[in-house]
């Protein structure tokens, strides 16, 4: 026994709303009963953004149903009355166990079988535990990691039971970055420990971590960098020492958690071509399965920027993109859709700074601005760098910029703006750019 859709998306996260709300606007002559999504989550599909920002926030912010998806694009808000009134069927709670795709068929865990004409794969991606890598605790009560709403609202819960409290922070990538701001919002005191030379390795570069890592001990957080926390121990099943490679023991009260993720590609392994750790999808997003598509954080697809060079790109506009091309190809049946054109963009808020980055961070960079934190400098400081290669603006990081002056720099990353004289544009900074 079982239900047959001629859509199913598999996920509920940030690319399963922005696909379906994709999906009724170009089926304006109505499709009631044609779409399914499956998610595990009990919720409908949300701005994940929002639990490492707003939704950590001391006052208590943001709360659903104000961030389900597509708020987050100042676009339509999709609560469960949009879904049951465009005739979507949204299966809540059910976690999909396994998937046959020569036979179209997707196994649950409630023991139903559902049929697909058309499946679109956005399982996005999860937490790497401590575990995976050597390490303990990720039972403890007082242990957090952050991917989904029972993750924020056990930070929450762990936060109030220690105000004042010591915190270690396990990781000085997006997560780490982001928790550590909240936490101190909260009361908490936050040591951060990472393997690394600075935080951010991947994107920021020495002299942008420099700035973000003053700003952060102005407000009094700690940064260990160059070693691990190798043990956590622990006692009545909460965490109080976090042991580090090189035998110091920070007391904690707290662990947050902030490793990486490992896309959710399990149930097609076998099934689907893999690359760069997850699903690979041609430029209209489509598997090596001709009725599969895979979106949002598990898809690697060929970036048409960078050559077509095939990535895998863990980022909330790049869930929503992928995730509206892939609708549009799949309703196609002319084949005339194109392939994707994506311009890659990630951005952060954190205290009271916000940055923005497009295109790919490769040549040689190029600073501008403020960029000497000292605790007298301005509070709404602005700079950023320039990535030149090949003689043309590969990438942009902008800190504090007007819309006018994000527009620019992701125009010029866009149309690879020549760079003849890398000293001009060393001396001219951002204007070389806004002014255009
Ligand atoms: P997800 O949003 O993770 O959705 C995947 C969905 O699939 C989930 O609902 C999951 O439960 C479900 N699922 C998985 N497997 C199954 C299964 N077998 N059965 C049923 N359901 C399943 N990006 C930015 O650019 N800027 C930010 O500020 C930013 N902040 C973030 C803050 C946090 C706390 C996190 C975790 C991520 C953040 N990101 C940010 C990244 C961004 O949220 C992701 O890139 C985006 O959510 C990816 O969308 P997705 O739909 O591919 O995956
Ligand atoms: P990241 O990949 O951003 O960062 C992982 C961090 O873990 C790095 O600092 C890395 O350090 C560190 N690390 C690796 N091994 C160890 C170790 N043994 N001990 C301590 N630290 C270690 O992953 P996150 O977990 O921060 O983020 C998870 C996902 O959430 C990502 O997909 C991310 O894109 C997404 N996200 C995005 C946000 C945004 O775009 N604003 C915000 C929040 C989450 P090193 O580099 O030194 O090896």
């Amino acid at each position: 026994m079982g239900r047959a859709f001629a859509y199913v998306i598999l996920g509920g996260g940030v690319a399963a709303g922005y696909a379906a709300l994709e999906f009724v606007r170009r089926r304006s002559d109505g499709a009631a009963g044609e779409l399914c999504i499956i998610s595990d989550e009990t919720v409908a599909p949300y701005e994940r953004p929002a639990l490492s920002k707003g939704y950590l926030s001391p006052e208590g912010g943001a709360r659903l149903p104000a961030f389900h998806t597509c708020a987050g694009a100042n676009d339509q808000l999709l609560t469960n009355n949009w879904y049951r009134e465009h005739g979507i069927e949204l299966i809540l709670g059910t976690k999909v166990i396994s998937v046959d795709v020569r036979r179209k068929t997707l196994f649950t865990s409630a023991g139903e079988t559902i049929s697909y004409a058309t499946l679109i794969v956005a399982t996005g991606a999860r937490a790497l535990k401590l575990e995976e890598i050597g390490g303990n605790g990720s039972d403890a009560e007082n242990v957090c990691y952050l991917r989904n709403l029972e993750d924020a609202d056990k930070l929450i819960r762990v936060m109030r039971s220690c105000p004042g409290g010591d915190a270690v922070v396990i990781g000085g990538g997006y997560i780490g970055m982001e928790c550590a701001a909240a936490l101190v919002a909260n009361n908490i005191k936050v040591t951060i420990v990472f393997p690394g030379k600075h935080c951010m390795e991947n994107l920021f570069t020495p002299k942008i971590a420099e700035f973000y890592e003053n700003y952060y001990a102005s407000k009094g957080v700690t940064f260990i960098k160059g070693t691990v926390v190798s043990s956590l121990a622990i006692s009545s099943g909460k965490v109080t020492t976090a042991i580090l490679r090189d035998g110091r023991r920070l007391p904690a009260d707290m662990v947050v958690v902030g490793i990486g993720a490992r896309a959710n590609t399990a149930l097609f392994e076998g099934q689907l071509v893999m690359e760069k750790g997850g699903i690979k999808v041609s430029g209209q997003m489509r598997t090596s399965d001709a009725s599969v598509y895979a979106v949002g954080d598990v898809a690697a697809f060929p970036v048409k920027l960078l050559g077509a060079e095939v990535r895998r790109l863990e980022h909330v506009d790049c869930a929503r993109r992928t995730a509206r091309h892939a609708v549009a190809a799949a309703l196609d049946s002319s084949g005339a859709t194109g392939d994707i054109d994506y311009l890659p963009f990630f951005y952060s808020r954190v205290f009271a700074l916000s940055w923005k980055f497009y295109g790919d961070n490769t040549g040689k960079a190029v600073h501008f601005g403020d960029l000497d934190f000292s605790a007298s400098s301005s509070s709404k400081p602005k700079f950023g760098a320039l990535w030149v290669s090949a003689g043309r603006i590969a990438g942009a990081f902008l800190e504090g910029g007007s819309p006018e002056e994000y527009e620019a720099i992701a125009h010029a990353v866009r149309r690879g703006t020549a760079v003849p004289d890398v000293a001009v544009l060393a001396r001219q900074g951002l204007a070389f750019i806004v002014q255009e």
